[in-house]
């Protein structure tokens, strides 16, 4: 069971990669305007693909990580890795939803580009962090699926970090660039929950 709930892990990481492909080659031709990366954000993004990556990889090849899996009974551990399956799939779509959306506005680290629009539709009429919202509920899919301390929730730590970190210095470029527009939008759309109500 547990090579299965592996391989649906490693496919999804397989189906993002493919997602992202196109949009990275893409961006890389595009005059940028502005670049802000800090040396906290270019480590976290090392912390990002240990935690997604490294750990998962080392406890799916070897034996290594044994020491911390959980004591799950056979059942417990069967519903527990079908959950992360529909907590990975649901990443894969949001994931996939808000690169169509973003197009050629996306980029790895923080950059306005000369060409730059703010993106209100689709799924960003909903949540200003979509892909965000996708590593959270990629987070939880990983703890439920690699049933294990270190590569299966040792990874939430990193996905706080980079949600904190970086949303704010995000949503402090986007407000300089786009002044009224962004307030107006941030108004009216959540941050990774959509908004309900008023
Ligand atoms: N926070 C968003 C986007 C992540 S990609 C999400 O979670 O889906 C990061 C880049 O997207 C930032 O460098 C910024 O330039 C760009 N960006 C973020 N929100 C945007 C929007 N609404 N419209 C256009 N570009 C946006």
């Amino acid at each position: 069971m547990h090579k299965l709930f592996k391989a649906i892990y490693f496919a999804a990481m397989v189906a993002e990669t493919a997602i992202r492909a196109p949009y990275n080659t893409r961006r890389r031709n595009l005059p940028k305007q502005e670049r802000r990366i800090t040396p906290a954000e270019q480590g976290l993004l090392g912390a990002l693909f240990f935690a997604m990556f490294v750990l998962p990889l080392v406890y799916s090849v070897s034996r290594r990580l044994d020491f911390a899996n959980y004591r799950l009974s056979p059942s417990a551990g069967k519903l527990s890795g079908a959950l992360g399956a529909v907590f990975m799939a649901a990443a894969v779509w949001v994931f996939w939803r808000s690169h169509r959306d973003l197009g050629a506005n996306w980029s790895p680290t923080l950059e306005i580009t000369e060409q730059h629009t703010l993106t209100t539709t689709g799924v960003y009429g909903k949540i200003r962090h979509p892909m965000y919202a996708s590593q959270a509920l990629w987070g939880v899919g990983q703890a439920l699926l690699l049933q294990n301390w270190v590569a299966g929730f040792g990874a939430l730590p990193a996905y706080v970090a980079m949600y904190l970190i970086r949303v704010p210095r995000e949503e402090q470029m986007m407000l300089e660039h786009f002044g009224d527009e962004y307030r107006e939008y941030s108004a009216r759309t959540g941050g990774i929950l959509p908004r309900f109500g008023a």
